[in-house]
């Protein structure tokens, strides 16, 4: 990642590396994974097998293809050799796989370390290859080392371009810079290898086949672990932080609190750094397997030079062994399971999202085994599955340490059968509910007379202030204000702030339609309004065009959201008003309201209920309850049903036979009015 550092980064990161405190010892770990073991072997330089330290220079290409071989065939039932296609010149691009029982398919988390994808950066190499013979040859022996190669499938790639390798340049064969090359949301978005140089179109076919947890590429020419987004709408070098900010920060330092140099940067804040912040690049790999794939994955810069003296590969491997381990680690953390097909107990392909955060992990179809990481906390797990039942965990706390364990068997969708719209029924008589869906757990029914009722707000801060319903945070509140309005008299403005401030204002709203009109005079491209729902930012403006713009979102029924309104400056400058403003909110909810819950048996497929009140459009829902707070998605009766006002005469014995009378009289007097139809008059000989 060493191209044109255009100067304003310079300006920026002069000021952000006066915030470095060098010589600072790495803190204890934060999310309390065990310990680490310091090896028997830390204190000697460097571990290898003697066909390793025999090279003395870096390895040819053919010594490295050795070097996986060997490896493979003395560890037969730990590390195997996968082809992942050839290069342009016909170097094949080795990965070695190391697992205990590295032949079966197991739940464990997958993680990928790839290195050299520009060819003139070589210490990666050198890199994998110590990782690969130290894992090996302490297996059995050294537990740290045990408990990783038994708990995760670890696949090494010590060089991507084979061929820029051999060149000694940064580009493949055509001179093509591969972390330029992979589809990018803004620039490249077809998910394809169609028009891609072949090494890439290599490295996606084989990640397709994969269920990659964590990643990291190695690359020279700096010394920092950089971590997603590299890349944002406008390609612009600015903080662009990814809904999994928090745990990427983490992960990056559990590499670099590891590496003494590396964590004492004098460039960067614990030798971590967002990629746009430092400079934004198009069609990165790290961007690409994050935002199609659901893998966490960073870019380490080992060290300021390409390519340094071989003799420093020694330094290096102390330097980078301990952050090596500790980021495989880092796999084993969040939310772990294995999700299965309730009635024929298979491993389902099922797509595990985390509330919040956009890009979901993905099972294993193998095994069923996903990993979604994410620090300690509480979070909205949602579960998806063609053909079944999409399952809400609502609350799934996760500790430090291990990843904390949430299997599930999906079952097929509930389906409302009765009453499913167009249905008369009488109030005060008992209506039988059914429906169908997965025979193992019970079912939660519910019915509204309500049904798509609607509040409307409308806010357009005209008494002057800002209402009780907005919560503020940042560094200074909003505050109505005049001189700068959509209608009216009056507009919500940001706070004043400073550099690296911010200014926010947060209210809930219920499902509906959220709309309002906001506008932004600021430094462009660094001071930003950002509007969020549930923490997944909606809009990002800044500049001085001094226009008025609308937003307005749909969003569905049946959750409470939190909507932000945030005023944000970077580290230096401003620009225009350096303000925001919001006028003329306007809120829709979805106000209606659903009985309390009956939930069923286990296994149940009706229940009763006796509607009481008349008129109304009525619906039942009905859904599955997996757990506690685990629940399968509403079904709701297609269309509405309506209660009819007959009243049920009390049963008794006179009133029975007074009705039998009635009816008798009735049939007596219908037989003697009714008149022949046409066609028995005809049949009996008459003309009509
Ligand atoms: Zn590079």
């Amino acid at each position: 990642m060493s191209v044109l550092v255009p100067l304003r980064w310079v300006v920026r990161h002069a000021l952000a590396s006066s915030r470095c405190r060098p010589c600072l010892p790495p803190p204890s770990n934060p999310i309390g994974l065990p310990k680490h073991r310091v090896s028997p072997f830390f204190h000697v330089a460097v571990v290898l097998t003697a066909t390793v330290t025999a090279w003395g220079q870096y390895p040819t290409y053919p010594q490295i293809e050795t070097t996986l071989l060997t490896a493979e065939q003395n560890h037969p039932s730990l590390a195997k050799r996968y082809n992942a296609g050839t290069s342009i010149q016909n170097r094949t691009m080795w990965f070695l796989r190391i697992s205990d029982n590295v032949l079966v398919e197991e739940d464990e988390p997958e993680v990928a370390l790839i290195s050299t994808m520009h060819g003139d950066e070589v210490t990666g190499v050198v890199m994998c290859l110590n990782l690969i013979d130290y894992l090996l040859s302490n297996y059995g022996s050294d537990p740290r080392v045990t408990n990783i190669v038994d708990s995760v499938d670890l696949w090494v790639q010590p060089c991507m371009n084979p061929d820029g390798y051999v060149l000694q340049r940064r580009g493949n064969a055509n001179n093509a810079d591969l972390n330029r090359d992979f589809p990018d949301p803004f620039n490249s978005p077809n998910n394809t290898t169609a028009g891609r140089q072949r090494e890439t179109g290599n490295i996606m076919t084989w990640w397709w086949g994969r269920s990659i947890a964590l990643a990291a590429n190695f690359h020279g020419g700096a010394l920092v672990v950089n971590y997603p987004f590299d890349n944002n709408p406008s390609g612009s070098s600015v903080y662009t932080a990814s809904p999994d900010d928090d745990f990427f920060i983490w992960s990056s330092e559990e590499y670099s609190r590891h590496n003494l140099p590396l964590w004492n940067s004098g460039s960067f804040f614990h030798g971590i750094t967002n990629g746009a912040d430092w400079y934004a690049i198009s069609g990165g790999m790290q961007d690409w397997s994050y935002r199609w794939h659901g893998a966490d994955h960073v870019t380490i810069e080992l060290g300021t030079t390409k390519t340094p003296p071989y003799s420093q590969m020694p330094t290096f491997w102390n330097d980078n062994r301990e952050s090596m381990l500790a980021y495989i680690e880092a796999s084993l953390v969040g939310v772990r399971g294995i999700v299965t097909d309730a009635g024929s107990g298979q491993p389902l392909a099922a797509t595990v999202a985390v509330a919040g955060r956009s890009y979901p992990a993905y099972t294993d179809s193998d095994v069923g085994d996903y990993h979604r990481l994410v620090l300690p906390g509480s979070y909205e797990m949602n579960f998806q599955a063609p053909g079944h039942d999409t399952v809400t965990a609502e609350s799934v706390t996760v500790a430090a340490g291990s990843a904390m364990r949430q299997d599930l068997a999906l079952g097929e969708p509930t389906m409302v059968v009765l009453p499913n719209g167009g249905e008369s029924v009488g109030a005060g008589a008992s209506l039988t509910i059914e429906w169908t869906g997965n025979p193992n757990v019970a079912f939660q029914v519910q019915y509204t007379s309500s049904y798509g009722a609607t509040s409307t707000t409308t806010d357009g801060f005209e008494s002057g202030v800002i209402g009780p319903e907005y919560t503020m945070g940042g560094n200074a509140p909003w505050g109505a204000t005049t001189g700068a309005m959509h209608t009216g008299s009056y507009a919500a403005k940001a706070g004043s702030i400073g550099n690296s401030q911010s200014s926010s204002m947060t209210r809930t709203v219920e499902g509906g339609q959220v709309s309002f009109w906001y506008r932004v005079s600021s430094e462009a491209n660094y001071d930003f309004l950002n509007f969020y729902i549930d923490g997944v930012r909606e809009v990002q403006a800044s500049g001085t065009s001094g226009t008025w713009t609308q937003y307005s979102k749909t969003l569905p029924s049946g959750h409470t959201y939190s909507l932000k309104w945030e005023y944000a400056k970077d580290t230096s400058l401003t620009g225009g008003s350096d303000t925001a403003w919001v006028d003329d909110v306007e809120l829709i909810s979805d106000i209606t309201t659903w009985t309390a819950v009956t939930q069923t048996a286990p296994g149940a497929s009706t229940a009763w209920w006796t509607p009481t009140t008349p008129g109304g459009q009525y619906k039942v829902r009905i859904r599955a309850a997996y757990g506690p707070s685990i629940f399968g998605a509403w079904d709701e009766s297609d269309g509405t049903f309506i209660v009819l006002n007959v009243p049920v005469p009390a049963v008794s014995t006179w009133g029975v036979i007074l009705l039998a009378i009635l009816l008798l009289a009735a049939g007596i007097i219908l037989q003697r009015r009714v008149r022949p139809s046409a066609s028995t008059l005809e049949s009996e000989g008459y003309h009509v």
